[in-house]
């Protein structure tokens, strides 16, 4: 699923085909995604220009003049892409939504398994609705900080890796990033929240900033379906310590494998973690 990096990609893609630029159409091919499309929106969108794309956790939020707008979500396999005026295009099957622009440009989105929504949201209320009014700080933002952290941690008795995964407590890490977080910091996925010291946050802190930015410039992580805007991969896979990684030698470890087994994967809350129980403690 694709967590802050790649949706952060995605929505940069997106910018130069819509920001600035009006609204010729917007059409749903079928009538929902996870939830229904918003049936008006298509008439209300029509001839306006855009005004702003945002992204918040793991959503992109798009909004014209007049605060109408869309939030869209890309599910597990939705990918958007970006048509230029007069590029050739054979629709594709699982085309859901297609924006029309004045300037011939076009954008799709393409999800096979209809986990990815787009609901229609105004810019005045936007951030008082679910799922942004219980979202915690963007984690690149100046409103993570080590204090920010601590104090979000310090009430959890279930295990960090968990912790992370909760949008209320950082917004827009999935999976990936809090495995390769925890292992840059040294924290072992399984040690409780509330147990993780000032200290340790303080290094969480700087490794979630730093693992995410680098993912960023690497255009995101690519395992399944992640594309971006051109039908690119991103490379960041190719940097993980951990995430996927069972069996395997840390980059960081002299360990040997037979002794140690190498990167544990456990399993924890339904969902796989990746570890050196060796480097984390
Ligand atoms: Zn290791």
């Amino acid at each position: 699923m694709p967590e802050l990096p790649e949706v952060e990609t995605v929505m940069r893609g997106l910018e130069p085909a819509m920001l600035k630029k009006k609204v010729k159409s917007l059409v749903f091919n079928r009538p929902n995604l996870r939830y229904d499309l918003p049936a008006g929106l298509p008439a209300q969108l029509a001839g306006k220009r855009i005004e702003s794309l945002r992204r918040r956790g793991k959503y992109i939020l798009c909004f014209c003049e007049g605060g109408q707008g869309f939030v869209l979500h890309l599910g597990m396999s939705g990918v958007m892409k970006v048509l230029k005026a007069g590029e050739l295009y054979e629709a594709q099957k699982h085309d859901h939504v297609i924006i029309s622009m004045y300037d011939g440009g076009m954008v799709v989105f393409n999800d096979a398994r209809r986990f990815g929504f787009l609901i229609s949201t105004h810019l005045d209320d936007w951030h008082q609705r679910a799922p942004f009014n219980k979202m915690g700080p963007e984690p690149l933002g100046n409103d993570f900080y080590t204090s920010v952290l601590f104090e979000g941690l310090r009430k959890r008795k279930g295990p960090i890796k968990v912790a992370l995964l909760d949008q209320s407590v950082v917004a827009g890490l999935g999976n990936i990033y809090v495995c390769e977080a925890l292992y840059r910091s040294g924290i072992s996925p399984i040690r409780a929240a509330c147990d993780v010291s000032a200290e340790e946050c303080d290094l969480l802190v700087r490794a979630i900033k730093d693992v995410l930015s680098e993912a960023i410039e690497a255009g995101g992580s690519s395992l399944k379906d992640y594309r971006n805007t051109e039908g690119k991969m991103g490379y960041f896979q190719a940097n993980f310590g951990v995430y996927d990684r069972a069996g395997q030698a840390c980059p960081g470890c002299d360990c040997s494998i037979d002794d140690t087994g190498g990167v544990l994967r456990i399993v924890q809350a339904g969902r796989s973690s990746f570890y050196c129980p060796r480097q984390q403690r």
